[in-house]
C-alpha cells in the first residue's frame, strides 16, 4: 500500500513541476499523463484502506491532499499554493516522523513553490522575495518542532535509566523473592503459589513489555517462549497498534523455519531494517501489515534457547544502535521469569504427585488387596488426567499370561480377565522391549487414526475401541516386568507432555506399591499355609469354617467334613527316621489336594491329621470320597530313596445337617468327626466311620 502511494506523490511532484501545459492549454502533450495521474490521486484517496491502514498514514494522506490542491489551484489558472498545508506538513513530519522526511518534505514543498513562480512566467522580484520569506519561515517551522523530538528522545532517555535501576534492584534479589521456599512447603501454599506464579507470570512479561514499549516505542512487541515439543515455540504475550494479531497461546513458529525460526536458530539479536517479506509470514499477524523494520532478540541461556522477543515497526531503519543494546539488556528479566515458571511447573508437578501418593497411600492402609488398590488407583489417574479408558494389567511370568487387574471406563465385565501374552501385540512388544532392555517401553501414540481400533492392545472384542491417544507404560518393580498401565482417549493428542510426565513420575510410585502388595499377598498366602504339604494350616482352616457357617446359613448346602488321621505313624518315623516320615506327610497331602474338587478345602489339621471340608456334599457323597481317599492311600507306595513305604488312614466323617444343625456352626462337626474318627481307630484302623456309626455303638456300649 505504501508503494503505489509514495510512486503517486512522486508522480504528481513532477506532473505539478512540469505544470506547462497551463499555458499552453489542453493541447499540451503533457495534458493526457497529468489527467492520468489526477485519477491515480482520486483513486488512491478513495481507497478506504490508504486511510484506515495505520495510524501514521494520515500524513502521507495529507502531503497527498497538500499536493493534489496544489494542482487543483494551477488548473484553475492560479499561482498561489496553500501554504497553510505546507506547515501542517512540516510540523506533523518533525513530530512524529525522522528528520529525514522533514527535510524531505521541506525541499518538495519549496521545489513546487519555485517551479509554480518560473512556470507561471517571469515573476517580479517581490514575488521571489516573498517565496524567500516563506522558505525561511519553513525551515524556523521544522526548527521549532525539533524540540519535541528532543523531548521524544528524553522519554526514552529516562526509560532507560529507570531499567538500569531495575536491572540493579534485580541483581541484588533472589529470583524466588517473596519468600517462596522448596523445602517445608504446605500442601495449601504449594497451590496458591502455583496460581499467584501464572498471573504473576503473565503480569511479568506484559509489564515488561510496557518498559520496552516506554524506551522503544514500536508497532508489535511479540513473546515467543519454548513450549513442550522441541524446537517449537509459542506466542505467550504480545502488544501490538495493530488490530490484526493472533490470541496469545494460538499461534507458535518453529526453529530454523520461517525469518524468526531463522533468527531462533541464530542465537544473537537480528536486526533487519528493511524487511522485503509480506508480515504475515512472520507469524503472528493475521493480515499483511506494512513492517518495514524487525529486531529478534532470542532470549538464551547458555546453550538453551528459552524464547525470542520481536520488536517491528512501520518505519524502516527504526532501531537505533542504542535501542538494541537497551533491548538486549532486558533478556536476563525474560529469562528470570522463564525459571521462574519452570519452578513453579515442577512445584505444581511435586504438588500432584504428593496429593496422588498421599491418596495412594490412603488406599494402602485401607486394603492390601491388589485389585482393589488397582481400581482405586485406575479411578483417580482418570480423575487427574482427563483420559475414556484405564487399564492395569500384571503379568503372570510362571504362565506367561496377562490378567486384566483395573479397567476404567469400560466396565467392569472383563475384570480378572487372563489371556496368553503374546494375543496382546503392544503388551508383548512392550515385554520383548522391556527385556531387551531397548527401551524404557513406553509408548505415547498422539494420533492413531483408523489404527485405533486395530491397535490390539487386547484380545477382547468388545475392548477394541477406537483410540485416538494411548499411553502405556510397564510396571516395573525390584528389575522384574510385573505389568503395564495403559490410558486411552477417544481424541487425538489427549495427553500433554506435562501429563505423561506426570504419569511416569506416578506409576513408578505405583510399581513400588504393586510390589509392596503382591509381597504382602504373597506372605499373606505363606501365614494361611502349612509350611511342609501347602495345605491350609488349621487356623486358616478354622476360619474357613466360620465363614462357610455364613455362608451355608443362605444357601441351605449340605456339608461335610472328614478327619483324615494316618494309622501307626510313629512306626514310620521310628523305622524310617523323621524325614521319611515328612516325606509321607506330603505324599499324603498330595492325594488328598488332587481328590477335593471345586469349593473343598483341605488342611494340615495337626502332626499326622488332615481335614477336608467338603461344600455342597451330604453323609453319602463323603463317605465316598473318604473311602476313595482310603483305598488309594492304602494301594499307593511312598518311595523314600530305596525304602518303599505304605500307609493306611483312618477317616472320621461328620455332615451337616444329617449329624448336626447348621445355626450351631460348622465348628461344632468338628467334635463329631473327631468322634468318629476314634471310633475308626478303635474298630482296627485302615476304614472310614460315620459319626451316626460312632454314636450308635456308643448307645450300645452304654446300654450293654
Ligand atoms: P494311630 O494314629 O494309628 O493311633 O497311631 P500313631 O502312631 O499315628 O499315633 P500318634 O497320633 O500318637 O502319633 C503321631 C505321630 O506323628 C507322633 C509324631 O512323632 C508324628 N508326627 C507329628 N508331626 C510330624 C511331622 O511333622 N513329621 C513327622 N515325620 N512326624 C510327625
Ligand atoms: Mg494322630
Ligand atoms: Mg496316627
Amino acid at each position: 500500500m505504501r508503494k503505489p502511494l509514495i510512486s503517486g506523490m512522486v508522480v504528481l511532484a513532477i506532473l505539478s513541476g512540469l505544470g506547462l501545459f497551463l499555458i499552453k492549454g489542453p493541447s499540451s502533450p503533457f495534458f493526457l499523463p497529468y489527467l492520468a495521474a489526477l485519477l491515480f490521486l482520486l483513486v488512491s484517496l478513495l481507497s478506504l484502506r490508504f486511510i484506515f491502514y495505520d495510524p501514521l498514514e494520515p500524513f502521507l494522506f495529507l502531503v497527498c491532499g497538500i499536493l493534489g490542491l496544489n494542482l487543483v489551484v494551477q488548473i484553475t489558472g492560479g499561482v498561489s499554493s496553500p501554504a497553510l498545508f505546507a506547515y501542517v506538513i512540516i510540523v506533523v513530519a518533525a513530530v512524529f516522523r525522522s528528520w529525514k522526511e522533514t527535510a524531505g518534505a521541506v525541499a518538495l514543498i519549496l521545489a513546487i513553490e519555485a517551479a509554480n513562480l518560473l512556470l507561471a512566467g517571469p515573476a517580479a522580484a517581490g514575488r521571489w522575495l516573498l517565496y524567500g520569506g516563506f522558505a525561511f519561515s519553513l525551515v524556523s517551522t521544522a526548527g521549532i518542532a525539533a524540540p519535541l523530538v528532543e523531548r521524544k528522545r528524553r522519554k526514552v532517555r529516562r526509560a532507560e535509566d529507570e531499567y538500569e535501576n531495575l536491572m540493579a534492584a534485580a541483581r541484588a534479589v533472589d529470583p524466588l523473592a517473596g519468600g517462596l521456599k522448596l523445602d517445608g512447603f504446605t500442601e495449601q501454599s504449594r497451590q496458591a503459589s502455583n496460581v499467584s506464579a501464572a498471573v504473576e507470570r503473565e503480569g511479568a512479561f506484559h509489564s515488561l513489555i510496557d518498559m520496552i514499549a516506554g524506551m522503544a516505542p514500536a508497532h508489535t512487541y511479540a513473546l515467543f517462549l519454548a513450549e513442550g515439543i522441541e524446537g517449537r515455540f509459542t506466542l505467550r504475550a504480545i502488544r501490538s497498534a495493530s488490530r490484526h494479531i493472533p490470541s496469545v497461546g494460538t499461534v507458535d513458529v518453529t526453529r530454523g523455519k520461517g525469518l524468526i525460526g531463522i533468527c531462533i536458530d541464530k542465537n544473537q539479536p537480528q536486526y533487519i531494517s528493511e524487511l522485503v517479506i509480506p508480515a504475515k509470514n512472520l507469524g503472528y499477524y493475521t493480515e499483511n501489515v506494512a513492517v518495514r523494520s524487525l529486531l529478534a532478540v532470542p532470549l538464551v541461556q547458555g546453550d538453551v534457547n528459552a524464547g525470542i522477543l520481536v520488536v517491528d515497526s512501520l518505519e524502516p531503519a527504526a532501531f537505533s544502535p542504542a535501542l538494541q543494546d537497551a533491548l538486549a539488556r532486558f533478556v536476563p528479566f525474560f529469562l528470570q521469569i522463564i525459571d521462574k515458571v519452570r519452578i513453579t511447573r515442577e512445584l505444581d508437578m511435586r504438588a500432584k504427585n504428593f496429593q496422588a501418593l498421599h491418596e495412594m497411600s490412603d488406599v494402602l492402609s485401607s486394603s492390601l488387596e491388589l485389585d482393589k488398590i488397582l481400581k482405586k488407583l485406575a479411578g483417580q489417574v482418570r480423575s487427574v488426567v482427563a483420559s475414556d479408558f484405564c487399564a492395569f494389567v500384571l503379568y503372570d511370568d510362571k504362565s506367561d499370561e496377562a490378567v486384566l487387574m483395573a479397567l476404567e471406563g469400560y466396565g467392569t465385565r472383563f475384570e480378572n480377565h487372563r489371556f496368553p501374552i503374546e494375543q496382546s501385540i503392544v503388551l508383548s512388544h512392550m515385554l520383548k522391549q522391556w527385556r531387551a532392555q531397548a527401551a524404557s517401553g513406553q509408548y505415547y501414540f498422539s494420533d492413531l487414526g483408523k489404527r485405533g481400533r486395530e491397535i490390539d492392545l487386547f484380545p477382547i472384542k468388545e475392548l477394541q475401541q477406537p483410540l485416538q491417544s494411548l499411553y502405556g507404560r510397564p510396571l516395573v518393580a525390584r528389575g522384574k516386568f510385573i505389568g503395564a498401565f495403559f490410558l486411552g482417549s477417544f481424541r487425538s493428542d489427549a495427553f500433554s507432555e506435562y501429563n505423561r510426565e506426570f504419569l511416569g513420575t506416578l506409576m513408578n510410585q505405583v510399581s513400588v506399591v504393586i510390589d509392596n502388595s503382591m509381597l504382602y499377598e504373597d506372605i499373606r498366602n505363606k501365614s494361611r499355609q502349612d509350611g511342609l504339604t501347602g495345605l491350609l494350616n488349621h487356623r486358616t482352616f478354622m476360619e474357613k469354617l466360620k465363614e462357610e457357617t455364613v455362608r451355608l446359613s443362605r444357601d441351605q448346602k449340605p456339608f461335610s467334613l472328614l478327619l483324615v488321621d494316618i494309622d501307626h505313624f510313629k512306626k514310620v518315623n521310628d523305622t524310617y527316621g523323621h524325614p521319611a516320615g515328612d516325606a509321607v506327610l506330603v505324599h499324603v497331602a498330595g492325594i488328598l489336594k488332587e481328590a477335593a474338587r471345586g469349593a473343598d478345602f483341605v488342611a494340615r489339621y495337626g502332626g499326622e491329621e488332615f481335614a477336608v471340608g467338603m461344600v455342597g456334599a451330604d453323609t453319602k457323597g463323603a463317605q465316598q470320597m473318604a473311602e476313595r481317599l482310603r483305598k488309594t492311600v492304602e494301594k499307593t507306595v511312598v518311595q523314600v530313596g530305596r525304602t518303599a513305604i505304605t500307609v493306611k488312614l483312618s477317616i472320621g466323617v461328620a455332615s451337616c445337617p444329617d449329624d448336626a444343625v447348621a445355626a450351631d456352626g460348622l465348628l461344632h462337626l468338628v467334635g463329631l468327626a473327631d468322634n468318629a474318627l476314634y471310633h475308626a481307630k478303635r474298630t482296627g484302623r485302615n476304614r472310614v466311620c460315620l459319626f451316626r456309626e460312632a454314636k450308635e455303638a456308643e448307645k450300645h456300649a452304654s446300654v450293654s
